[in-house]
């Protein structure tokens, strides 16, 4: 019988771990930027569990609709189903702040399973098998997303999907090897977990060329970027590229798990026929997360948030910048990998700054930096303390 076990020892035992040092904090509860401990200390949230808490935690809009949805129903049926009222409602503001080719949503739970979905509709669509996609990139760990990214999480999985061609991010002569033979080209436009890298000039609309050119879809991955991170409702805006299929998760459901991804109907169509059911999910665009989805969604375009998402990130970056241990600041809207000079000082800056009560995060492929991405609604004065006590951090490093 378990008994008198820390809840440190549960978690320890009785979750599956993903790593041998989880940070393990113990949290109490969250409101705005803020993370509170069992044992009453008090945290800045500087990476919003990996660009989710967009709005920071709890927000009243966010609660409420959650609340008031979860009194009228939750789950009805699988997906495509049933007509339910919070996914048509999402889907129509969503589509009206897009493109007129992104005009079909399809939901589901998360960010893997949304690139799952974007691939299979792709090869469907075109009825090709070729996949291209980046070096580096991350799309997700589920065996398709997990193929199409970084080598590193792949070993010991193997075999992973055929067909697949991963080339250099940002060589232009790269661009030549996507053929009629390519059913979709898989890009994150900022390369998150590479930490921050961002696109050089013209990549992106090249890339976008060269599929139409030869009728490959042009897949962006926005699960990092998207809903205001980069400054814009998404970061695609910022580039001359737009994609065939727009995948989106994280920030998306306010804090609650929902992903899904876009495309003109006629693309979508193909899903429903020859076989039907070319993807199939219980709980995606569950109406609890779409409610949550709606409430996020008004924050962001019915406030000054998004318009104030530059300033606060240079204000970040101009603090920083010059400090002795930073090698270089790359940043995106309210997403910055501070790089420092030495690999062995960013895991001992990630320790120093929880130690100042700041949760900043690794990046799963670059040992050299540390991610910043606050909630949006920090304020000027609450990023001036945070870069005091990062400085001050910084400083006590050797
Ligand atoms: N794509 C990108 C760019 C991501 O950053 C992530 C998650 N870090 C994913 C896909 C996978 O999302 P999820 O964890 O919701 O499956």
């Amino acid at each position: 019988m378990v008994k008198n076990l820390s809840n440190r020892h549960l978690f320890l035992n009785y979750l599956g771990q993903t790593s041998k040092h989880p940070i393990a904090l113990e949290i109490k509860k969250a409101k705005g930027i803020y993370l509170y401990t069992s044992k009453g200390k008090k945290y800045i949230d500087m990476v919003s569990g990996v660009c989710v808490n967009n709005f920071g935690h709890n927000h009243q809009k966010v609660v409420e609709a959650v609340v008031n949805q979860a009194k009228i129903h939750m789950h009805l049926m699988v997906y495509g189903e049933y007509i339910q009222q919070p996914q048509l409602q999402y889907a129509k503001t969503l589509v009206s702040l897009l493109p007129h080719n992104l005009e079909s949503i399809y939901y589901v739970n998360s960010g893997s399973e949304a690139i799952e979905g974007a691939i299979k509709l792709a090869k469907r669509f075109t009825k090709r098998t070729e996949i291209i996609a980046f070096k580096n990139a991350y799309h997700g760990s589920t065996h398709g997303a997990l193929s199409i990214g970084h080598e590193n999480l792949k070993n010991t999985f193997r075999p992973l999907l055929p067909d697949v061609k991963l080339l250099e991010f940002n060589n232009r002569e790269n661009i030549l090897k996507v053929s009629k033979k390519t059913a979709c080209v898989v890009v994150e436009p900022i390369q998150a977990e590479a930490g921050v890298i961002l696109p050089e000039e013209d990549f992106l609309k090249d890339l976008s060329d060269r599929c139409k050119k030869t009728g490959t879809l042009f897949i962006f991955d926005e699960v990092q970027t998207g809903f205001g991170r980069c400054g814009t409702l998404f970061a695609f805006e910022q580039y001359e590229a737009a994609p065939d299929i727009l995948v989106i998760a994280k920030a998306m459901g306010g804090g609650m798990p929902l992903g899904g991804f876009i495309s003109s109907k006629n693309i979508m169509d193909s899903l429903a026929e020859n076989p039907t059911a070319g993807h199939i999910t219980t709980f995606g665009g569950h109406p609890v997360s779409c409610a949550s989805a709606i409430a996020a969604l008004n924050l962001l375009i019915n406030t000054s948030i998004l318009s104030k998402v530059k300033t606060k990130g240079d204000l970040i970056y101009n603090t920083l910048k010059n400090h002795p241990t930073v090698f270089q600041i790359r940043k995106t809207g309210l997403l910055l990998a501070v790089e420092l000079k030495e690999k062995k000082l960013a895991a001992k800056a990630i320790n120093a700054l929880l130690e100042e009560g700041l949760v900043t995060d690794r990046f799963l492929f670059n040992d050299y930096a540390f991610r910043i991405a606050p909630p949006l609604t920090i304020t000027k004065r609450e990023i001036k303390t945070v870069c005091k006590k990062i400085i001050k951090a910084l400083d006590a490093l050797k």
